[in-house]
């Protein structure tokens, strides 16, 4: 394992103060309040603040420009990620959209052809309409995407480990093949985490996040995140976030600053059990194909190995049974919950070509290797043992 819990120095060191990633998860951008001494960040709850002349406010003018509490949760994601710059949005959707608003009308988006169905809606079904475009490609094969970038293309966006099917893209290459043709490289960072990987130390110019996932990571919250070191482009993100106005409340910047504080601890225990359900299901007699990047023999395992510091919670698996039969499955489990969603404490099933990434249209699917039978796990952090059980008990009752 290439996971660092030692007293040596771990790659995510990059704080002034050199302090390891699980410190600054608890402390970064969370001062005790100067005040009273409150160890928490408190929820400020102001839609406005007191100035004390016209035009001479104390940091904080309007809530949806600013909040204390928003602010700290910035400061801490744009640490973990190693990066300057952070804001925060109202969801993973919303941060999307901030990317997209930084384009103009006539500019080119290439994007990976495995991606999460809510980001090529608002890819296809939003923004098409304004007149840019998009194409999307196997961007974990590295001629394909520089075929596929054109004079005018602006942004590659990446997923990495991608939804649903854990492909893992080389993120230093990408970030290359971007910058050499004057296109900005993001990376949506939700499914591995800043824990697990730091797009912005390898190139890449900016990281998005869905907060409702892993950061959050108690299904309690919606948010988003856009972390970059570029200070031109979190200006940029700042007009849009002020002027679109999709920005989080105080009380989700609260519930994801909580969550934060565990996320080292949840990662590994996400990551253990998924990796043991993934080795298990590798060798199980009903199941057709496995994808987790932590198993050798996934195609993209060295990567990973390289990128990454563990393989994260996500493990797709297809069975030898027929799209009726798979459904059942997904609907017998117990301790799984069928849900939508991913990285919260608890285990969640569901059958993304009904659900997640319906919005994508089936040939499109097909292409990209998803398909109707594919199962998608969000491995959650309760006993490995129930787990297991809990999925051989479900494909027991529907196929044996
Ligand atoms: N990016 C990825 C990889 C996702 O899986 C999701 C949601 O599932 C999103 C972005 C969108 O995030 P949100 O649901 O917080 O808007």
């Amino acid at each position: 394992m290439t996971h660092d819990d030692s007293d040596a120095d771990s790659d995510r060191d990059a704080s002034p103060a050199n302090e390891r990633f699980e410190t600054r998860a608890i402390h970064a951008g969370q001062d005790p309040d100067p005040e009273t001494g409150a160890l928490m960040t408190p929820i400020h709850a102001n839609s406005t603040y007191a100035q004390d002349r016209p035009g001479e406010d104390r940091g904080y003018e309007y809530s949806r420009t600013g909040n204390p509490t928003r602010s700290d949760l910035e400061a801490n994601l744009a640490d973990l990620e190693n990066g300057s710059h952070a804001r925060a949005f109202s969801s993973g959707m919303a941060s999307i959209n901030t990317v997209l608003n930084t384009l103009e009308a006539g500019d080119d988006v290439v994007a990976g052809s495995d991606i999460y169905g809510g980001t090529h809606r608002l890819f296809t079904q939003v923004y098409e309409q304004f007149d840019l475009s998009f194409s999307f490609v196997d961007t974990t094969d590295l001629s394909a995407v520089e075929e596929a970038i054109q004079d005018d293309t602006e942004l590659l966006w990446v997923e990495t480990p991608t939804n649903p099917l854990l492909q893992i893209n080389d993120i230093a290459a990408l970030a290359e093949i971007a910058h050499e043709n004057d296109a900005l490289c993001a990376v949506d960072n939700t499914f591995a985490t800043p824990y697990l990987q730091r797009p912005l130390d390898l190139g890449a110019d900016i990281v998005s996040h869905s907060l409702t996932k892993y950061l959050g990571g108690h299904s309690d919250v919606i948010g988003g995140a856009l972390v970059t070191d570029d200070p031109e482009l979190d200006e940029q993100f700042g007009f849009y976030q002020n002027s679109v106005g999709a920005t989080p409340g105080p009380f989700e910047c609260f519930l994801v600053l909580r969550g934060t504080k565990t996320l080292p601890v949840r990662m590994d225990r996400h990551c253990e059990n998924a990796r043991q359900l993934a080795v298990w299901l590798e060798d199980h007699p009903d199941v057709s194909e496995v994808y987790y990047p932590g198993l050798e023999s996934h195609p993209g395992h060295d990567i990973a190995v390289r990128q990454m510091d563990d393989f994260g919670g996500m493990v797709s698996f297809e069975l030898d049974a027929t799209l009726e039969e798979t459904s059942d499955i997904c609907a017998e489990t117990e301790v799984f919950t069928l849900a939508e969603s991913l990285g919260g404490v608890e285990s969640l099933i569901e059958q993304p070509a009904a659900m997640t990434h319906a919005a994508i249209p089936q040939e499109e699917r097909e292409a990209s290797g998803l398909s109707d039978g594919l199962i998608r796990a969000s491995v959650g952090i309760e006993h490995y043992e129930d787990l297991r059980a809990d999925l051989q008990s479900a494909i027991d009752a529907v196929l044996h």
